[in-house]
């Protein structure tokens, strides 16, 4: 074992705080990684605080991770010290239950979380990325394409797998009509994928202010979602629908844009159910679906399609001792679109 600078929360209220924790000596299969960068993800905020069910304490987190290869286990072949790497929300799985075999691990029964899962090693809960340093088995470890802007790819790792997920589930490709339903740290990766797959895409957003800014990160048409004219000029007119908001909102409305056989899938989630009029899937044979995160092989396609298009998240990098206050703007979407860490600051701990 050996100890690494973090930042971690001791309590569901109490704000994150210097740390110091342990991390295993990489066994065979592992990879160690020196953190370089880390986002900010919604989950963070909502499981330190304790309100996505228990937390044992204390919690380092972070699941968008970015880092360099400094030690690898003697059977690791896939890896080498340097390499350039990427760490999501899972950090190991069964790999042989029926989800794991079918590259699903998100799905596995006995999947291992970044952080606040039991650590089978260490014995207490996973450490996430707020943190110098990890070591995870080398199948849970990804490359990350040598062009892309390493504070840029960090959100990929979560935000930008629960958008690639649905759109190639659907089918998205060129010629296509898909909109996407909120422009935040989802919304804005559904934007950019969208469009990277040919798509004609229409953004649909409360506040008029974020026009230029959906028409700027390649938005064909913005529609006014409290406008019933806009929108009823869309009607039975898209494909495909992400929506990624988490606030409380009128799904019906946009059910009734999809084309006959049309999906809409949920990756934003409200806390209160959502009210769906049965007539508004009935009518157009409408599904309605949600998405997680993908498995770790589709992971990877999404980074390297990401290399391919050049394509990377909008983030403010911020020194960790500025964690506390990002997380307060986080709440009152402050965010533009991503808080993304430079773990060299921890380094000045
Ligand atoms: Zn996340
Ligand atoms: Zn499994």
């Amino acid at each position: 074992m050996y100890n690494v600078k973090a930042y971690a929360a001791s309590s569901a209220t109490s704000p994150l705080a210097p740390a110091t924790i342990e991390r295993r000596d990489p066994t065979e299969h592992d990879v160690q990684i020196e953190i370089l960068f880390c986002g900010i993800c919604h989950s963070d905020l909502h499981t330190v605080r304790g309100e996505w069910g228990e937390v044992q304490y204390p919690l380092v987190p972070g699941h968008e991770i970015v880092g360099r290869v400094t030690k690898v286990g003697s059977a690791v072949t896939r890896f080498g010290v340097g390499d350039l790497t990427g760490v999501g929300c899972m950090v190991d799985s069964d790999g042989t239950c029926p989800h794991c075999k079918a590259d699903h691990e998100q799905f596995c029964p006995n999947g291992v979380q970044t952080y606040g899962s039991p650590d089978k090693h260490l014995g207490c809960v996973t450490q996430g990325g707020y943190s110098e340093s990890i070591v995870v088995n080398e199948r849970f470890v990804l490359r990350i394409p040598a062009n892309l802007d390493l504070a840029g790819t960090a959100p990929l790792l979560c935000a930008g797998i629960t958008t690639y997920s649905p759109l190639r589930r659907q089918g998205v490709t060129k010629g296509q009509k898909v909109g996407v339903v909120g422009l935040g740290g989802l919304g804005h990766m559904g934007v950019r994928l969208a469009k990277a797959f040919g798509a004609h895409v229409v953004v649909f957003t409360t506040s008029e202010g974020k026009r230029q800014d959906a028409l700027r990160l390649g938005a064909d048409e913005v529609v006014t979602s409290r406008n019933a004219d806009e929108m009823r000029k869309h009607t039975w007119s898209f494909d495909f629908i992400l929506d990624t908001v988490s606030a409380e909102h009128d799904i019906n409305a946009y059910m009734s844009l999809l084309r006959p056989e049309g999906n809409l899938t949920l990756v934003g989630a409200p806390p209160k159910p959502l009210s769906v009029a049965a007539f508004s899937l009935i009518m157009g044979n409408h599904s309605l679906s949600g998405s997680n995160i993908g498995g770790i092989a589709e992971t990877q396609e999404m980074l390297d399609f990401c290399g391919e298009h050049n394509l990377t998240a909008d983030v403010e990098v911020i020194p960790i001792q500025k964690v506390n206050e990002a997380y307060e703007r986080l709440l009152k979407s402050g965010a533009k679109y991503r808080f993304v860490i430079d773990m060299a600051s921890l380094k000045a701990e």
